[in-house]
């Protein structure tokens, strides 16, 4: 439709956890490539604990969903994913706080999840990280925002362009997390976080088409 509510909110959280638990091996694979192997496993504890609280939450809005997914994630993820995505969830639920996000909103959560990740990460693009997923991802819901889309346009063009991201984050050579102690080693491999930035969002377009 032309806006998301509650409803694509739990089917997000929903789809998310079915795709973390289906892709749980090959996240912690990539994570071994380039970091400590526990990638997978650790979104697939916070994603099995935030579906169960949100599938039995009786928030009405969006940003109610989201909120509880935060903190949901910040108690029980850890490493280095937990705080980000646990505080990108906390700044896009902020700014969704309502019934109906149009794709205007759509590109206000994801600008607020991205700059979350920053404020607490201090990644730059092209650090290799999931700021890579991101970045392109925000740009892509605002640009079908100013063209007059709907908000599922705005999640699946977010999506595609996260995919891309985390494709091109393969060649380079990592500035921060983990990955950065490999140096010039950490370039040939794709970011495990950027990667389930990717899977993410495009669970959260498939929740809205
Ligand atoms: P840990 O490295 O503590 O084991 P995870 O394996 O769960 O945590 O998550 C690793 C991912 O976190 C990386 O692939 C990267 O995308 C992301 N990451 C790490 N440090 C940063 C940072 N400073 N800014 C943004 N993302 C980061
Ligand atoms: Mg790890
Ligand atoms: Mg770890």
């Amino acid at each position: 439709g032309s806006t998301i509510d509650v409803a694509w909110a739990r089917r997000f959280i929903a789809l998310a956890t079915a795709d973390v638990l289906a892709h749980r091996v090959e996240l912690s694979e990539l994570d071994r490539e380039i970091g400590d192997g526990d990638h997978g496993e650790n979104l697939a504890r916070g994603f099995t604990a935030a579906d169960a609280a949100v599938q039995a939450s009786e928030a009405t809005t969006v940003g109610g969903i989201l909120k509880l997914v935060a903190t949901t994630l910040m108690s029980t993820v850890g490493g280095a994913a937990g705080p980000l995505y646990g505080t990108a969830f906390l700044r896009a639920a902020k700014v969704s706080d309502v019934a109906d996000v149009d794709a205007a909103g759509v590109h206000a959560l994801l600008e607020a999840a991205l700059g979350g990740i920053v404020a607490r990460g201090k990644a730059n693009v092209g650090d290799k990280t999931m700021v890579d997923a991101w970045t392109p991802a925000v740009a892509a819901a605002s640009e079908v925002a100013a063209a007059g889309g709907s908000a599922a346009d705005a999640l699946a063009a977010a999506a595609r362009a996260a995919g891309e991201g985390a494709e091109a984050t393969i060649p380079l050579v990592a500035l921060k997390g983990r990955a950065s102690y490999l140096g010039e080693r950490s370039a040939g491999h794709k970011d495990p976080g950027a990667a389930s930035t990717a899977l993410l969002l495009d669970a959260a377009a498939r929740a809205a088409a």
